[in-house]
């Protein structure tokens, strides 16, 4: 799950051939998994990294032809030795359980779905009051937690691991030299989607800038093509969400106002298809005012509060 708040972003001509490695650099390897979608794009790139001991970043959905593909990528010098996952969405984590029992290679990551939330997405999703959980894998475990700034190493490379919250909790990205796997915290193609209480805008703000102290030549994305300007498209993604909270707080009044309603009057020219992924992220907006004091729901902060601004007053 990646997820598209609804954003316009110019679908770019992109089109790479499905199950088969296209090779990057020497030692990378790049195989997009069978599982295009609205919400997923042209499907999940899985990364195989290195020339001789092969990490292979992102296994990718449970699919057996894609597992297959991996494998046939492979040379016969060549052995897969780790598995690193950015998150444990749907589309990105479930077929490392299979990989790990077929190479007997760890699994890496920073934990499971719960791993990682704040104290305020943990209540949520305990009373039930946030919904959401889209595209979750719930069974996802790691051999290896990963902590923040960790580093993966084999004979040949080195991988130091950054967690960056804010898609979904857990979520990691992995740098390598001067490339970083972004994983769906940064991709070229749309915005990531920001879904309570597995996505949290407060700390996605806060990964976007702590990324901004990793200097980096590209990204890798969990989906769509490489990303040549890492510092432009942090910046964009900066201001498209500083854009987006502009625009809540202009249409917030003193009048309580619930999601549905305040997501109809901000994305007006939105398809209505994907109106409840926009929904979504409107609520991980209103959390993040909430937590700074600019809204204030009407009782326990929910999906089905109503929403007033904090300054406004009429007259
Ligand atoms: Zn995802």
């Amino acid at each position: 799950m990646v997820g598209n708040e609804g954003e316009v972003t110019p679908v770019p001509n992109y089109n790479p051939p499905v199950g088969l490695a296209e090779w990057l650099s020497p030692d990378l390897a790049r195989i997009t998994a069978p599982n295009p979608s609205p919400m997923t794009f042209r499907g999940t790139n899985t990364y195989l990294l290195g020339a001789q001991y092969i990490a292979v970043i992102d296994p990718g959905p449970m699919d057996a032809a894609h597992l297959q593909a991996i494998k046939e990528a492979l040379k016969p010098s060549q052995q897969i030795t780790h598995i690193l996952v950015t998150h444990s969405h749907l589309d990105h984590s479930p077929l490392a359980t299979l990989l790990a029992q077929e190479t007997g290679a760890q699994i890496h990551a920073f934990g499971t779905h719960l791993d990682g939330r704040t104290s305020i997405m943990t209540q949520l999703a305990q009373t039930g009051r946030a919904h959401g959980g889209e595209g979750i894998d719930s069974h996802f475990r790691p051999d290896i937690r990963l902590p923040d700034g960790a580093t993966i190493t084999s004979p040949e490379w080195q991988v130091t691991a950054i967690w960056t919250p804010g898609h979904t909790a857990n979520h990691m990205c992995f740098q390598w030299g001067d490339v970083i796997f972004s994983g769906d915290h940064v991709m070229g193609w749309a915005t990531s989607l920001v879904s309570p209480p597995d996505g949290d805008l407060t700390a996605f703000m806060a990964s976007c800038r702590k990324l901004q102290a990793y200097p980096a030549r590209t990204y890798y994305p969990g989906h769509g093509e490489v990303i040549d300007d890492p510092k432009a498209r942090l910046a964009e993604l900066i201001d498209h969400r500083l854009m987006r909270e502009t625009q809540i707080l202009n249409t917030v009044s003193d009048r309580p106002t619930n999601i549905p309603s305040l997501t109809r009057q901000i994305y007006v020219d939105t398809d209505t298809a994907l109106l409840r992924a926009a929904e979504r992220n409107v609520f991980a907006h209103l959390i993040d005012l909430a937590g700074r004091g600019l809204v204030e729901p009407d009782g326990e902060l929910s999906v089905q509060s109503h929403f007033r601004s904090t300054r406004k007053k009429s007259a």
